[in-house]
């Protein structure tokens, strides 16, 4: 696995766990919102070098009676081939998985569920399912989308794992009317509004790349 980043210890990226947050390179999307720019703009990505893997593994044989579980988040961790394999080592150590994604590969996550390498899916979702407005925020054109992330939705609905569906809210692409949508139709689930937060973002360093000599 391209392991871009680890969080020891963490008492807030599951809710009522203490949990190792481990952050995966590289992402499909673009969102200019993205507060992991280095774990996802390719020519950000050539200068840093990833972390091994068995560093995490050491790391969590000595930890499992502090640690309820690792956060595999990323970047999007779905676009690695190798995330089956990677989850089934941790769950071999007898943790908990709490898997973050964009929803952008469902069959792979269906095979994840269907497997039970992971106990909890928190899936993003950008905005109501309509593709001009999708790609506006994911700065992306990924064939077929819409029905991938609606299939994710579909097969979280399905499985009897808990999941959470989120959105972070963006001002000039969320108006209240879209918040309105969104709120409706995801009523029925665990379903998050996420304030914006600025800082490092795609959006700044792809503004700072362009001034560059
Ligand atoms: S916010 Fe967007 S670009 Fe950043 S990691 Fe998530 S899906 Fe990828």
């Amino acid at each position: 696995m391209r392991i871009g980043g680890i969080v020891k210890q963490s008492f807030i990226d599951w809710e009522g766990k203490v949990t190792t947050v481990v952050f995966t390179r590289g992402c499909n999307f673009r969102c200019g919102y993205c507060h992991n720019p280095s774990l996802v703009l390719p020519h950000l990505l050539v200068n840093e070098t990833d972390i091994p893997e068995n560093q995490l593994f050491d790391y969590l044989k000595t930890r499992r009676e502090w640690l309820d579980g690792v956060v595999v988040t990323g970047g999007e961790p779905t676009i690695h081939a190798d995330l089956e394999s990677f989850l089934e080592a941790i769950k071999n150590l007898g943790y908990l998985i709490k898997l973050d994604t964009n929803g952008s590969n469902p069959m792979f996550l269906k095979k994840l569920l269907a497997r039970k390498l992971v106990d909890f899916v928190a899936m993003d979702v950008k905005t109501v399912l309509d593709l001009g407005k999708y790609q506006q925020i994911i700065g992306a054109n990924i064939p077929d989308l819409i029905r991938k992330i609606d299939d994710s939705i579909q097969i979280l609905n399905a499985s009897n794992i808990d999941f959470q569906l989120r959105t972070t809210l963006i001002p000039k692409y969320h108006s209240p009317d879209i918040i309105q949508q969104l709120q409706t139709q995801f009523s029925y689930c665990n379903y998050q509004l996420q304030e914006f937060r600025a800082g490092d973002t795609i959006e700044n360093r792809v503004v700072e790349k362009k001034e560059m000599p």
